[in-house]
């Protein structure tokens, strides 16, 4: 009983603390130019969809950051 209690208590704390991974950071990744090694987060992407690279104008190539991967296994 009083185990239960403080299973959920840790449950709700971890659930309830910030993001994991840094604060204020929410970047699943970055977009690439190859070419031009320009590299735009998806944070700092104007508007919605793929970037074009600011070089070249070529559409950027979405990679996603190692960190954010989510796999748990
Ligand atoms: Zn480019």
């Amino acid at each position: 009983m009083g185990f239960i209690d403080t299973v959920r208590d840790v449950l709700a704390a971890s659930n309830a603390s910030p993001a994991r991974g840094g604060a204020g950071d929410e970047s699943a990744g970055a977009y690439w130019c190859h070419d031009c090694d320009e590299r735009i987060r998806d944070v700092d992407a104007p508007g919605d969809g793929t970037p074009d690279c600011p070089a070249c104008g070529d559409a950027m190539e979405f990679e996603r950051s190692a960190a954010s991967t989510g796999c748990a296994c």
